[in-house]
């Protein structure tokens, strides 16, 4: 019981530190292709692409550029290829409540700092993409819970420990946004990523006893990646073991670096669900997946 109410504690602190993410205005982008750079001017590097009818949070403004937020990084963009929203985006902080905050999370990785893998992943880029954000809150669980915010703290659970193997790890989103299929491909695509992992939970709800893992690719050259990193998933889990399979899903076929999409769990199966509320489980994921990319680069 001690543990719910320090939860709850941490639940109002991550509110109040929602409240000053949120942004007043935003860019609605009108320009195909729209270059986001790392200055503001057309000398510096483009480091994404952005299309209409996406919006982003204005950051920032100097001149007839501003400074926008876009899949996991800031960027800049010319003032003639958007119009201003004035929104008033209220972040959501429809968290389940037994789901505690980042910070918790951190503290108890840096406890469970034994993960010692054999070779590590030094300067291997790889992108991970929680999948859904935003609008877009995917599956819901059996007890409510958004897939979109399970995705979102998979990953970051995922990155902390390919960052300890020594990887560079980039993240399509860090915040409850929605960002279409496209930016998270071309994300990957700049990035030069080693490997693109995009993070989802499954749901059958007319099946509430289905549980286990399943991991797309769709590729014949992304074959190896994907039995190399689901052997991996496996080996550090105990539920059921889905198979991978070839499948045609936007974020592979248009990908052009190595890629795969797992489905981590069942999130309508209630046991499911709790284990992937649980900083054991999303941990025990990120090993296996260490695991597997050091079979796959080997
Ligand atoms: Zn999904």
């Amino acid at each position: 019981m001690k543990k719910v109410s320090f939860v709850t504690i941490v639940g109002i602190v991550l509110i109040f530190s929602m409240s000053v993410l949120i942004y007043a205005k935003e860019a609605q982008i009108e320009g195909e292709n729209l270059n986001v750079r790392t200055g503001p001017g057309t000398e510096y590097d483009v480091i994404a692409q952005v299309n209409p009818p996406e919006n982003y949070p204005i950051l920032e403004e100097s001149g007839d550029w501003v400074k926008i937020q876009v899949t996991g990084e800031e960027g800049w963009i010319h003032k003639d290829y958007f119009s201003i929203l004035e929104s008033e985006t209220s972040i959501e902080t429809e968290e389940p409540e037994q789901v505690d905050d980042g910070e918790t999370e951190k503290a108890k990785i840096s406890e469970s700092k034994e993960i010692n893998q054999s070779g590590n992943l030094t300067g291997k880029r790889i992108v991970i993409d929680p999948g859904h954000g935003g609008r877009d809150v995917g599956a819901i669980g059996a007890s409510e819970g958004y897939e979109s915010l399970y995705t979102l703290r998979t990953a970051n659970v995922m990155k902390e420990i390919l960052e300890d193997q020594g990887a560079e790890v980039f993240l399509t989103r860090t915040r409850d946004q929605y960002i279409p299929l496209t930016s998270r491909v071309t994300f990957a695509n700049l990035h030069r990523a080693d490997v693109f992992l995009s993070l989802h939970y499954n749901s059958t709800p007319e099946y509430p006893t289905v549980k286990g893992i399943d991991t797309y690719y769709y590729s014949d050259r992304d074959q190896p990646l994907a039995e190399y990193v689901h052997e991996g998933i496996i080996s550090q889990t105990d539920t059921s073991d889905r198979g991978i399979e070839q499948r045609d899903l936007q974020v592979l076929r248009t990908n052009h670096r190595p890629s795969l999409l797992l489905e981590l769990g069942f999130i309508s199966n209630q046991t499911e669900e709790m284990h992937v509320q649980s900083i054991v489980y999303l941990e025990a994921i990120s090993r296996g997946i260490v695991a597997g990319l050091q079979a796959y680069f080997k």
